[in-house]
């Protein structure tokens, strides 16, 4: 499995704006398939643990309120060279600077309201995953 998933994120801002169907049918056309999904809110706490790697980033604690700040869909998805097919489909961390058609080119607002999260490597996908996913929840 390692290498053919990645994991995501439709950040809270995407949601309220009504853009969860259109980027899962980009999800979908952009030949990923759905391994595990879920619709949940997260703690300050747990936005925190989950970008600890940012921690030293002037961006860190705007960023944590931010995703916790209403509901995401977290997903692990699935598809040959997943990391890095994924991040081209979904554009540059700053939606100014994405490319056309891309997810965050199409539904971002903002750099931080940038639409979805991506993993950046194999290992931090697998690290994502099971941080939101047990065993029996990915198929
Ligand atoms: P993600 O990890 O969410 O897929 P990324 O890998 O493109 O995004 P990172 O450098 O990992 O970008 O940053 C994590 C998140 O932190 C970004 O998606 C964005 O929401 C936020 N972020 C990054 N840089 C800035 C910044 N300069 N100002 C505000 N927020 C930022
Ligand atoms: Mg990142």
């Amino acid at each position: 499995m390692s290498g053919n998933i990645t994991f995501t994120m439709i950040k809270p801002k995407a949601v309220e704006n009504g853009h969860i169907g259109n980027i899962l049918a980009k999800v979908i056309e952009g030949g990923f398939t759905i391994k595990a999904m879920k619709y949940l809110r997260l703690t300050k706490e747990q936005a925190m643990e989950f970008y600890a790697v940012h921690k030293e980033r002037p961006f860190y604690n705007d960023l944590t309120e931010f995703m916790s700040s209403g509901p995401i869909v977290a997903a692990v998805i699935e598809k040959e060279n997943a990391v890095e097919d994924y991040r081209k489909l979904i554009g540059a961390t700053n939606p100014a600077d994405a490319v056309e058609g891309t997810i965050r080119k199409l539904y971002a607002t903002s750099i931080e309201a940038n639409a979805v999260h991506g993993s950046d490597s194999d290992e931090n996908a697998q690290i994502e995953a099971g941080f939101f996913f047990s065993k029996l929840e990915v198929f």
